[in-house]
């Protein structure tokens, strides 16, 4: 209940007029300021586009105005919100999870600006050696010159190539490429024949070759050039050599340790980087000791520890640590000064982290780098940064803040909210996570689907009376009395058994999957479920399979360092039943708006066929390339097929606005003289999959095929050339889905999902839930990390981590069928399941 539920007259209240955004249907809509505002509805309803793409976007538009006059013309390209009016609008602040943008130099200590303030505790206060000078704060950073480490420029770590590292596999001979590192195809066969020249074995198994021998091929610093005699028997060819014959050409070698490290330091093709990375194992710098500071900085103390390894420790341990310090005693006496400053910058310190422990994120470092956080995670990062900022009169616009919270972490969530609100701000969020919606002061739900069949407000008032509102999906799941009736939990045909599982936080864990059925992975935010499923699991899985885990995706900023070393711990029984691993995540399909939902899922081959089969296609000799916006002679020169230019904007992230020759459409004028039944391929590419897959009926099967599947995962809605920008994260895992569902695999997959419910309105989540199911019932496995209550009381078997994050977690608290840890008194979770069940 609400008791003094905020009318729009007491605050004042933000008032949209005419929006029209995407899919919103000439919305009119009033919201109170100072509120907790919660916008509900199912996916791709249109609750973005209302409360970022108009609210916020309008918000937007006025700030760059009154700062930039000069930028106006670019912002109206880039466009204006499509609204008529928005009044009463304070101006705003977005905290979104889709924006990336971190650079992997950054890190929890910079994002929330605690490092800064470390800094200064052990340029101020900290214990130097007799006679060592005070040092400024910048000396204590790594990223600048003052404080670098000179013998790693700040990394801490220095690479090197083993012989581990080359040559995982030493029962192959060198012919079957027992030296993985080296290069591939003509290269690497170049080596082999200068090896034979040289008169090393190259067809006996690598270990069993002289160390020396080993040595010496993979680490020698000479480049001998010698006549290389291709595809000649080994004595023939060391025969010839023996003569003095010239052979096919003179060949230089290159011992495959100076071909990695030259390769690594010099190419510049991000992919041939990336290959050779593979075969670099990082040790600790031996100068700073990993400490990543001049030996002058890491000789400074405070509470008996450097300044790296307190930005190692959890947050939560490091306040501990800061607040029993306080300087010792004669010291305090002899600089009272000092005393002060100490005092100060440690309470300041530990009131900050406590708003980031309250969040859920005490177990993390200050020196995590930003790039291997969830998105989840930086948020409520960047939420707690502005709880500390104090602003007034400020509307924040949230995108699921509650993504990657255990239950037990949303309450600590919504007194963050409440505090932000409480400081005379207005605080609106899109969620589905219930707890949240029944929080709310207010409720904007929009619907009542998808696309072309949403973009209404079904609802605007306090959240008690959507009971009224039947056209909402919400409803349905806000209100309901109990989850129904429950399954009866399959029996497992199979346990997969990982022994001494080391990832993380994960240290030497024995763990049981079973098979052939539905688990969830569960425990609070921190706890260890990633590290186990979606990174130790899955590598040993790939492992297993023979397959490389997957390269992070195009355009994702990437440094050695962040790749992690390989998972420790192995697969001591039922792997042999697993034939295929997929893993569908949450990670975009693509960073540019060149891959879009049509090339994702592979459906715009076939559409290029069609188009290239007809008669005008052949008349002009056109092929199926030519139906490809990445291909020269089809696209518009002007945007080379993007459909959008890029504008930079001076002192802002640079945007896209549409292309001023094809106005989006991507291909030049010829290309669209072509047509298939009238339409031409950008008229395609613009059709949803719900008007694609009654346009081609049954004309091409695969075709059809791919169409119902995406229709089945319930994105019908989304446009066949819709770009992978445009894509929330749960949009994309179900094209990943769907283009999966398609393969009809046979023999046993294993599906991983990481958080598969984020950004999922539980009627989606059904949705979804039956999918997977249907896997399971085809007879394969699923494992899932979740937090959603629903979803683990409908699986099989549920496996609960904990019971803390960081160092307090990364073990099994519990586990076993929903009934079972429900009935179970250990862990975070029982409580919660027993609740719904
Ligand atoms: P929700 O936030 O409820 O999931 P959105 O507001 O993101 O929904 O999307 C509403 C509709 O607008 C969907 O049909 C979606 O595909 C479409 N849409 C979203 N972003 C864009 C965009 N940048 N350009 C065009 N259409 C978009
Ligand atoms: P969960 O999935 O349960 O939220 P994670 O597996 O992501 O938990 O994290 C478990 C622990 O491992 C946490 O202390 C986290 O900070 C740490 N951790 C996770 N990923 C990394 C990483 N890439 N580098 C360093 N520490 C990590
Ligand atoms: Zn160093
Ligand atoms: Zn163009």
């Amino acid at each position: 209940s609400t008791p003094s539920a905020p009318s729009l007259e007491d605050n004042g209240c933000v008032r949209v007029r005419g929006a029209r955004e995407h899919n919103l249907k000439q919305v009119n809509v009033d919201v109170p300021r100072d509120a907790l505002v919660v916008f509900t509805g199912v996916s791709g309803s249109g609750k973005s586009s209302l409360a970022f793409g108009t609210v916020y976007a309008e918000a937007q538009r006025r700030y760059f105005e009154s700062v930039a006059p000069y930028a106006r013309r670019l912002i109206e390209q880039a466009g204006v919100p499509d609204v008529d009016a928005v009044d009463g609008l304070p101006p705003a602040v977005a905290l979104q999870q889709r924006r990336g943008g971190s650079s992997a130099r950054s890190s929890v200590g910079s994002l929330t600006t605690l490092s800064n303030a470390l800094r200064m505790l052990y340029s101020r206060a900290g214990d130097y050696p007799a006679g060592q000078a005070m040092l400024e704060s910048d000396a204590f950073s790594p990223n600048t010159p003052a404080g670098a480490c000179p013998a790693c420029h700040g990394i801490g770590k220095v690479f090197d190539a083993t012989e581990a590292s080359m040559v995982p596999d030493p029962s192959l001979t060198i012919r079957e490429r027992a030296i993985a590192a080296w290069p591939p195809a003509w290269q690497g066969k170049n080596y082999r024949d200068i090896l034979v020249t040289l008169g090393y074995d190259v067809d006996v198994p690598w270990r069993d070759l002289p160390q020396s021998d080993r040595d010496w091929i993979l680490f020698t610093k000479e480049q001998p050039v010698v006549p290389v005699f291709r595809d000649t028997p080994p004595a023939e060819a060391r025969a010839a050599y023996a003569r003095g014959e010239a052979g096919n050409y003179k060949g230089t070698y290159v011992s495959a340790r100076e071909y990695v490290m030259h390769t690594f330091a010099n190419a510049t093709s991000e992919n041939i980087k990336k290959r050779v990375s593979r075969y670099l194992v990082s040790s600790p710098c031996p100068t700073c000791g990993g400490g990543r500071l001049r030996r002058e900085a890491l000789a400074v103390t405070f509470a008996g520890m450097d300044i790296a390894t307190a930005s190692q420790l959890p947050m939560r341990q490091l306040a501990e640590r800061l607040r029993d310090a306080g300087p010792a005693a004669d010291e305090a006496r002899a600089h009272p000064q000092t005393r002060l400053v100490a005092e100060r910058i440690v309470q300041d310190l530990c009131e900050r982290i406590a708003t980031l422990d309250d969040l859920g994120l005490g177990y993390l470092s200050l020196d995590r780098s930003t790039p291997t956080l969830s998105p989840g995670e930086l948020q409520r990062l960047r939420l707690a940064t502005q709880l500390r900022a104090k602003l007034f009169g400020v509307v924040y616009v949230l995108d699921e803040p509650s993504a990657g919270l255990h239950p037990a972490d949303t309450e600590a969530l919504l007194r963050a909210l409440a505090r932000l609100r409480s400081g005379g701000n207005s605080v609106f969020v899109v969620e589905h996570e219930l707890d949240v919606i029944r929080a709310a002061d207010w409720l904007v739900d929009i619907g009542p689907d998808a696309g072309e069949q949403g973009g209404e407000v079904l609802y605007s008032g306090p959240p008690d009376r959507l009971r009224d509102c039947t056209a909402s999906h919400t409803r349905d799941y806000l209100f309901a009395a109990d989850a129904g009736p429950r399954r009866t939990p399959r029996e497992a045909q199979a346990w997969l058994r990982l022994e001494g599982i080391t990832r993380n936080n994960v240290q030497g864990l024995d763990v049981d999957v079973p098979l052939g059925v539905m688990t969830a992975v569960t425990g609070v935010s921190g706890a260890g479920k990633s590290s186990l499923v979606s990174q130790a699991l899955v590598e040993l899985i790939g492992t297993h399979l023979g397959v490389q885990a997957e390269a992070p995706d195009e355009g994702d900023e990437w440094a050695a360092g962040d790749t992690p070393l390989p998972a420790g711990g192995r697969l001591a029984a039922g792997a042999e039943r697993i034939t295929r691993q997929v893993v569908v995540d949450q990670r975009p399909i693509g960073r540019t708006p060149r891959s879009n939902l049509a090339t994702y899922t592979g459906l715009f081959d076939h559409v290029r066929k069609l188009f290239a089969a007809t008669p005008e296609a052949r008349r002009r000799k056109y092929s199926v390339g030519r139906f490809s916006f990445n291909v020269a002679k089809g696209r518009c020169p002007t945007c080379e097929g993007e459909g959008f230019v890029s504008v930079g904007l001076l002192f802002l992230p640079s945007v896209f606005a549409p292309c001023p020759t094809c106005h989006g459409a991507r291909y030049n004028e010829d290309t669209l003289a072509v047509r298939w039944n009238g339409k031409n391929i950008a008229e395609v590419l613009d059709l949803t999959v719900d008007a694609a897959a009654a346009f081609f009926g049954d004309e091409v099967p695969a075709l059809a095929r791919a169409l119902a599947t995406l229709r089945q995962v319930g994105l019908g809605y989304l446009r066949l050339g819709q770009p992978a920008t445009e894509l929330s994260g749960g949009e994309a895992q179900r094209i990943k889905l769907a283009t999966e569902l398609q393969r009809q695999a046979r023999g046993h997959t294993l599906y991983v999902l990481d958080e598969p419910t984020t950004g999922l309105h539980p009627a989606d989540v059904d949705r979804l839930m039956r999918q997977l199911q249907g896997l399971v019932e085809a007879g394969h496995s699923v494992l899932l990390v979740e937090h959603d209550l629903r979803v683990i009381a409908d699986c099989d078997w549920v496996i609960d981590m904990g019971p803390g994050a960081g160092d307090e977690g990364g073990r099994v608290v519990t586990q076993g069928t929903p009934g079972q840890v429900a009935a179970s008194a250990a862990g975070k979770t029982a409580g919660y399941l027993a609740r719904l069940l």
